[in-house]
């Protein structure tokens, strides 16, 4: 069981604050960590490889040096190796860009090891960029099946099943391997790394790839790759507070209701 997990390092944006006037993100002082969905990502991982008795985990991430410390996060909880993806060339990458290097990143290794990487995981967005484009695009640049959203993944004979909720309870989708899937939250959290692992993740080498080894075309990558203009970023504001319809009996509810979503011109 081969299984490669694509990691972003991201702002905490639990404490990045937009900037009022200019309507930027004010990232001064706020701490990098490990995009919490891909945490997700890489638990599944774990134990798929735990399920399956055997198997290698391979973590990337596309970044600047810094980035470094969230490959060493997955070192420490288990992750057998790691790459680093940076160079001057990718920088000012959009999605469309981003994914395109990470393909070919994942082609690069496949033809190192010889064969193609049983499952691709990713997490279901970042959570500064919100796109959650990343996976879908990667499945399409490496024609492999897509499943998205996944809250649980399991081994089955010929693929996986993974696990998607709904308003109604879960579906369950099934996909042949080599397949892409990308990780909504998971009931687990990502385990705690053990004391041997995170002495030697200090420590270890890891290695960089540049565009000198992962190529893809000049007007492909970096800034010139990258068709996406951002016009301006902005907080959400919430316009209006959830009605409750309480105190009367549900049929005479649903008739409320009914009248209210028709008076908003919502059905
Ligand atoms: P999503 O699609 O939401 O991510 C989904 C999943 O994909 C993640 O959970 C993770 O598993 C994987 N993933 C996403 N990004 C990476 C990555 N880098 N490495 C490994 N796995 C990943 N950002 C910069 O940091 N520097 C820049 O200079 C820069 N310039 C930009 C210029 C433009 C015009 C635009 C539009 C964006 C720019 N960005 C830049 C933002 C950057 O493009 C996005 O953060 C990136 O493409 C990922 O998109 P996302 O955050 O929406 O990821």
């Amino acid at each position: 069981m081969n299984i490669l997990v694509c990691v972003k390092q991201v702002p905490d944006t639990t404490m990045v604050k937009i900037d009022p006037v200019k309507h930027t993100l004010i990232r001064a002082g706020v701490p990098s960590i490990l995009n919490t969905f891909d945490t997700y990502a890489l638990e599944t991982a774990l134990q798929l490889r735990e399920a399956a008795g055997e198997g290698k985990i391979t973590v990337i991430s596309m970044g600047p040096d810094q980035a470094k410390a969230i490959l060493r996060e997955a070192l420490s909880v288990g992750a057998d190796e790691t790459y680093l993806i940076s160079d001057r060339a990718f920088g000012g990458a959009d999605t469309l860009a981003t994914s395109r290097t990470l393909a070919a990143t994942i082609q690069l290794l496949e033809e190192k090891n010889g064969v193609p990487f049983d499952l691709i995981l990713c997490g279901k967005q970042a959570i500064d960029g919100d796109t959650g484009q990343v996976g879908p695009e990667l499945s399409q640049h490496l024609g492999r099946c897509l499943i998205t959203y996944a809250v649980g993944l399991e081994l089955t004979e010929n693929g996986i099943k993974a696990k998607r909720e709904s308003d109604e309870g879960y579906d369950y989708f099934t996909a042949p391997l080599p397949a892409v899937v990308t990780m909504n939250k998971t009931p687990y959290d990502m385990r705690w790394p053990n004391l041997t692992r995170f002495r030697k993740a200090r420590v270890a080498d890891i290695p960089v790839l540049t565009a000198q080894e992962v190529i893809v075309p000049e007007d492909k990558r970096g800034l010139k790759g990258s068709p996406t203009k951002v016009k301006r970023t902005y907080t959400p504001v919430r316009e209006k507070n959830g009605q409750k319809l309480a105190g009367m009996p549900a049929a005479d509810a649903a008739k409320k209701l009914v009248e209210l979503m028709g008076a908003a011109k919502l059905i």
